[in-house]
């Protein structure tokens, strides 16, 4: 098949064209390098099966492709608060777009959601059918709300239009190829404890999130794309870790001696986070097969060799 990935040069987007590359898909990439980069890609370059594109989702693109997962759009707190405007054009303007390249040319279309769209949740675990407790003016606001809508359109755009549609929400997810600058807490925590600098924990870290490794992730993509069910559907790993527990881990694992310090609560912070995954295991069979320390110790290596510029 012909695939389009957008926001393939960001972190889930590269490990994602990595399987289908690996698949023997024909892949084409397309990304504006806000926060993607063409060395996460690199390998795939001289590839005739594989095609990048460099353009901004916000404008219309004619292509022809079998199917589509749209990714395209800064995850990280820090870089999609920086123009929350833009993140708004790019969820929404963005998406409808991608959608609109679905019904001409007929192909699948996969969303990449997230368990923002649940906000600050009052439910615990998050099933799909819960509807959220999203502030609709705070500084997440372009974000969860940029997503909600996302959603909505890909629903609208099925029960108009007839576009094939699959909606996945997705829990934190980390590994290898994260930016350094990323700012979210796993990528955070590994390089303050790398470079023997401070581990920065937000609140007095009572906070929950559970944390999906890569390769589990997109393997549930690729099974949801390829099934019947359009969703949405959650999917993480459940297994939930106060923020400081995660510090701790980090700590332990690459320098006992780092200090550990707490810093203010951003806002709309949400308190607890841990997907139901009910609806993946019984609809595709799947679920996380990779546990936090194995994860965490594979990360931990990217980082180690991209800090210590071991990169070969
Ligand atoms: P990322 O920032 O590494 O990747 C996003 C990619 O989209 C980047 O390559 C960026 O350059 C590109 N992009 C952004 N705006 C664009 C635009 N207007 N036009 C074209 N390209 C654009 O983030 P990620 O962690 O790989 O996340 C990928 C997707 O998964 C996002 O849609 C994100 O919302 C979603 N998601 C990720 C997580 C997670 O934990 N990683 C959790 C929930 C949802
Ligand atoms: N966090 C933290 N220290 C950091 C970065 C993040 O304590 O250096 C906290 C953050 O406040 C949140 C949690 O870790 O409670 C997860 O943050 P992240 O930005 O990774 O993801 P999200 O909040 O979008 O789930």
């Amino acid at each position: 098949m012909r695939i389009l990935v957008t926001g393939g040069a960001g972190f889930l987007g590269s490990h994602l064209i990595d399987r289908l590359m690996a698949q023997g898909h024909e892949v084409v990439c397309l990304d504006n390098f806000y926060t993607g980069t063409k060395r996460n890609i690199l390998k795939w370059m001289d590839n005739p099966y594989f095609e990048l594109i460099r353009h901004d989702i916000t404008e219309p693109i004619r292509l022809e492709v079998d199917q589509i997962y749209h990714l395209a759009c800064p995850a990280s707190p820090i870089h999609y608060q920086y123009n929350p405007v833009k993140t708004i054009k790019t969820n929404v303007i963005g998406t409808m777009n991608m959608l609109g390249l679905a019904k001409r040319v007929k192909a699948r279309f996969f969303l990449a959601s997230t368990s923002e769209v649940y906000g600050d949740p009052d439910v615990h675990p998050q099933t799909e059918d819960y509807r959220g407790n999203v502030n609709c003016i705070g500084i997440r606001s372009c974000y969860d709300e940029g997503k909600r809508v996302a959603e909505t359109l890909s629903f609208d755009y099925h029960r108009q239009n007839g576009v094939d549609i699959r909606v996945v929400r997705i829990f934190n997810t980390y590994g290898p190829r994260m930016l350094e600058n990323d700012g979210r807490v796993v990528s955070n925590f590994i390089v303050q404890a790398l470079q023997n600098q401070p581990l920065t924990v937000y609140g007095d870290g009572s906070q929950t999130r559970s944390f999906c490794y890569v390769s589990d992730l997109v393997e549930g993509f690729i099974r949801l794309m390829n099934s019947d069910q359009i969703g949405p559907m959650n999917l993480g790993n459940p297994g939930e870790y106060t923020i400081l527990e995660l510090a701790e881990k980090i700590q332990n694992m690459i320098n006992p001696g780092a200090e550990i310090i707490f810093k203010p609560l951003p806002e709309d912070d949400p308190k607890q986070r841990q997907p139901d995954i009910t609806r993946a295991k019984t609809w595709l069979g799947w679920e996380p097969t990779v546990p936090l320390d194995k994860g965490l110790e594979l990360t931990v290596k990217d980082f180690r060799d991209r800090i210590e510029g071991n990169l070969n």
